[in-house]
């Protein structure tokens, strides 16, 4: 038996990771939140104004909300390290988790609250410009855009869901696609090639996003014939997908067939006992700080009400233990 084991460890540090402390701290888990060494707030640091958290009226700054969120979980006690989990092992009872900077803790119970990365272009100027332009995300930041000129790069159902989106604010919206045709349903295509403010552009991929401190060209080369363009845009949206971050436990819990953790119905429970899911980790479709707080919450009552059971089936079976008459030997 380890020297000491917690009751709750969470892996993450979004939204998700963070709410999920805010409740399991008030319910006096002592929870441990190994936040990551570099990239501790999670996605939301990566972006500047967010709109769209219910509770500021007239928005708020990503790194303020998640520094806020920090502080929140901080006042009620958790423990937050700015440490990575390099390797979980999941399947016992008392959980352990390797740490980057050495060492191993134990804990009853885990949160994986680990998010999911948008897949980015890797082209010149498109991360100098993430937040002032260039985005991954028509539901949070489509509204900045209202009569603009701007593009969406992808084939798929999710390009299609996010240009169509757009069209509501942007007065035109190019699709940039690698290929000739879309991988894209039929359906989702069909009602993207008919709305008339959605333009395609096939057969081309960006090489290139310019701006003095905001978006206003994309540099484009045609696959085809090798020609090279420039496109004068205000907005560019990156849809070409996104992985789930779970590589550390791919081979433990259940996943989806998109590659999220399975978590059964509506709880944060996973196919192993103690180990639970909340955020974008498990979420292949709604991917909203917002979800995801919400997410990181369940999770949190979860644990609760797993670790109280736990300890009622300890007291039982405690109780039952016969007792060994040393007399009689
Ligand atoms: C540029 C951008 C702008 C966005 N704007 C908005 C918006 O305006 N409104 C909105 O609602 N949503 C927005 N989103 C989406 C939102 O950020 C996500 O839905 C949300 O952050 C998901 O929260 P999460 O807690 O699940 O994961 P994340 O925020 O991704 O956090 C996961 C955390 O886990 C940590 N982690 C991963 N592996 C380990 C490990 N092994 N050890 C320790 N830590 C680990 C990561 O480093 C990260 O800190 C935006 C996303 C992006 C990329």
């Amino acid at each position: 038996m380890p020297d000491q084991v917690h009751d709750v460890i969470i892996v993450g540090s979004g939204p998700a990771g963070y709410t999920a402390a805010v409740y399991t701290a008030r319910a006096n888990l002592s929870p441990i939140v190994l936040a990551g060494s570099v990239t501790a707030g999670g996605e939301l640091m990566n972006t500047t104004d967010v709109e769209n958290f219910p509770g500021f009226p007239e928005g708020v700054m990503g790194p303020d909300l998640m520094m806020n969120m920090e502080a929140q979980a901080r006042r009620f006690g958790a423990d937050i390290r700015n440490e990575d989990a390099t390797a979980l092992k999941l399947d016992a009872p008392i959980k352990e988790i390797t740490l980057g900077s050495g060492g191993t803790l134990h804990a009853r119970s885990v949160i994986l609250a680990t998010g999911s990365a948008y897949r980015e272009l890797g082209v010149p100027g498109e991360k100098q410009l993430s937040g002032h332009g260039v985005s991954w995300c028509a539901t949070c930041d489509g509204f900045f855009f209202r009569d603009q000129v701007i593009a969406v790069v992808g084939g798929g159902d999710s390009a299609m869901e996010e240009a169509l989106f757009l069209t509501k604010f942007a007065s035109k919206v190019y699709v940039i696609h690698r290929r000739d045709s879309l991988r894209a349903s039929q359906i989702m295509a069909d009602r993207a090639k008919a709305n008339e403010k959605i333009e395609f552009i096939w057969d081309t991929e960006v090489i290139e996003v310019r701006g003095d401190g905001k978006v206003s060209e994309l540099e484009l080369r045609n696959l085809v014939d090798g020609t090279e363009s420039t496109l004068d845009v205000s907005g560019l949206f990156v849809a070409i997908g996104h992985d789930p971050r779970v590589q550390l436990f791919a081979d433990q819990v259940d996943l989806t067939s998109e590659g999220t953790v399975q978590v059964e119905g509506r709880t944060s429970r996973t196919s192993l006992p103690g180990v639970f899911a909340a955020g974008d980790v498990l979420d292949p479709h709604y991917r909203q700080a917002i979800t995801a707080a919400g997410s990181g919450c369940v999770a949190a009552l979860d644990v609760e009400e797993y670790l109280a059971d736990t300890a009622d089936t300890d007291a039982a079976e405690a109780h039952q233990t016969p007792k060994v008459d040393v007399a009689a030997g």
